[in-house]
């Protein structure tokens, strides 16, 4: 089982080979980058200005259905799904896709100043939280577990870096 990073309209690469690095360290599987053609325009939304994410995602399983792994798109457009202002990711649950927006991750959005450290620990933490939900974990109420959800950025900050001892037992191929 392999982890395919797909980047749509994502423009830091450096972000994305740390990503990559980071997910190796802790998953025994293969990382790897992949390009998808998913035109995201069909996907904007006129009114909120925003891209439907669950349509992204349905995009993306027309086009990686038969790949044997997990597949995350990940982007720096704002995403959403209809009862929510905005979404950091969106996962199957029990499934194989999802998607990830830095978006919001950047402490530029908030502050105005950019802090590329806490950036690389916000997109870490999302990205172990939406495979999570990949391999079967609903969010956890423990704090220090990177499955606790996160509504706004300062709950992202505040819970763990890593997956609790009871989700981890569900989290194939991860190392520490
Ligand atoms: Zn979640
Ligand atoms: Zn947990």
């Amino acid at each position: 089982m392999d982890i395919f990073i797909a980047p749509v309209r994502f423009y830091s690469n450096l972000l994305l080979q740390n990503l990559v690095i980071e997910l190796s360290k802790r998953f025994s599987s293969q990382i790897q980058i992949i390009d998808l053609n998913i035109n995201l325009d069909d996907f904007f939304s006129v009114d909120r200005r925003q891209y439907f994410s669950t349509q992204i995602i349905a995009e993306a399983i027309k086009l990686t259905d038969t790949f044997n792994g997990k597949v995350m798109l990940i982007t720096d457009v704002d995403i959403f799904v209809p009862v929510l202002t905005f979404i950091f990711g969106e996962a199957q649950l029990n499934g194989k896709h999802s998607i990830l927006s830095a978006c919001r991750l950047h402490e530029e959005f908030y502050s105005g100043v950019s802090n590329e450290s806490l950036l690389l620990e916000r997109t870490i933490k999302e990205a172990l939280h939406e495979l999570g939900h990949n391999f079967g974990l609903r969010h956890c109420i423990d704090w220090d577990c990177v499955m606790h959800s996160s509504n706004g950025i300062e709950e992202v900050d505040i819970k763990g870096k890593t997956y609790c001892r009871n989700c981890i037992s569900k989290v194939e191929g991860y190392k520490k």
